[in-house]
């Protein structure tokens, strides 16, 4: 492949901050990114974002089939170039936000997103696949650090939240690799970490994803507050009626939300839509 930073320069590229423009092009690391996805020759990927094409071509030489969504169509005479070559790539130049899941699905079965995600979008785009996708087996994505702990937090910690829970009922997540500042063109002011959210494992069912939304999003919208009191303000609950709910779902008495686990949160939504408290 050429150079990647000639072609950006002779095609006369200029980086937009407002995009995450921050582009690889270590082919060690782009190989890796490919490896941790479990990209192979029956893979079907989805891309968001191509960039200057580094990633994609990485996928491109391990997978049947690569989808890639661009918003910058300035980008289009580069991707010619540094796509040269790749059969089985298609790019759409289309913002991904404005994509419906269900027309993304269609065309593509199962698959799996492996992409170095905008940084200005990262929790918006992951959370569509946790609670929309239905063909979605996972997603393999460079993130900033601070992101990719949030996403892996063990309960009882300050960087668990609302979006731990909600990765958590889908499957499992772990950080495979950190990845300095200093790989990007041009530099960010963070390190970055790469996530690997896995869909086939590790996940659990709920009598209603909606539920166990609303559930998680009180027990964390005043995280000094106890669950008790969360739940009373959030639902107009009585104490005492409060209370039974949390014992009846083995909960301890004056515990904070951010101490249950994904699977406490789980039971709990699951008797708060079974009472008909939340639909
Ligand atoms: N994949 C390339 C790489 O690894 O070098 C580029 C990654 S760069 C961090 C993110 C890319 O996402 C940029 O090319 C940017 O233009 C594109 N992008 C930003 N917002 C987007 C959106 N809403 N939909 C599709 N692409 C987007």
């Amino acid at each position: 492949m050429e150079d990647l930073k000639s072609v950006l320069g002779e095609c006369g590229f200029s980086f937009k901050k407002q995009w995450g423009q921050n582009f690889l092009t270590d082919t060690n690391l782009l190989r890796a990114i490919a490896q941790d996805a479990g990209v192979d020759e029956n893979t079907t990927v989805l891309e968001i974002g191509a960039g200057a094409g580094a990633l994609t071509r990485a996928l491109s030489g391990r997978a049947k089939k690569v989808l890639a969504y661009e918003i910058d169509r300035s980008l289009e005479p580069v991707l010619a170039r540094t796509l040269a070559g790749c059969e089985n790539v298609e790019v759409v130049f289309q913002d991904f936000s404005k994509a419906e899941m269900s027309e993304v699905e269609k065309e593509l079965g199962p698959f799996v997103v492996a992409a170095n995600l905008p940084y200005y979008v990262t929790t918006p785009i992951v959370m569509r696949f946790v609670e929309e996708s239905k063909n979605c087996k996972g997603l393999t994505v460079m993130v900033q650090e601070e992101v990719a702990e949030r996403f892996c937090a063990k309960e009882g910690t300050a960087d668990y939240g609302a979006v731990t829970a909600a990765i958590a009922r889908r499957g499992t997540c772990k950080i495979t690799r950190r990845v300095p500042r200093e790989m990007f063109t041009p530099r960010p002011n963070v390190d970055s970490a790469v996530v690997k959210i896995d869909f086939t494992s590790g996940g659990f069912e709920v009598a209603s994803p909606r539920a166990y939304r609303e559930t998680v999003r009180c027990a964390f919208l005043s995280r000094r507050k106890t669950l008790e009191n969360n739940l009373m303000s959030v639902f107009r609950l009585g104490r005492e009626e409060a209370k039974e709910i949390l014992r009846a779902a083995g909960i301890a008495d004056g515990v904070r939300g951010e101490t249950l686990s994904p699977k406490d949160f789980a039971r709990l939504s699951d008797l708060l839509f079974e009472k008909g408290i939340v639909k």
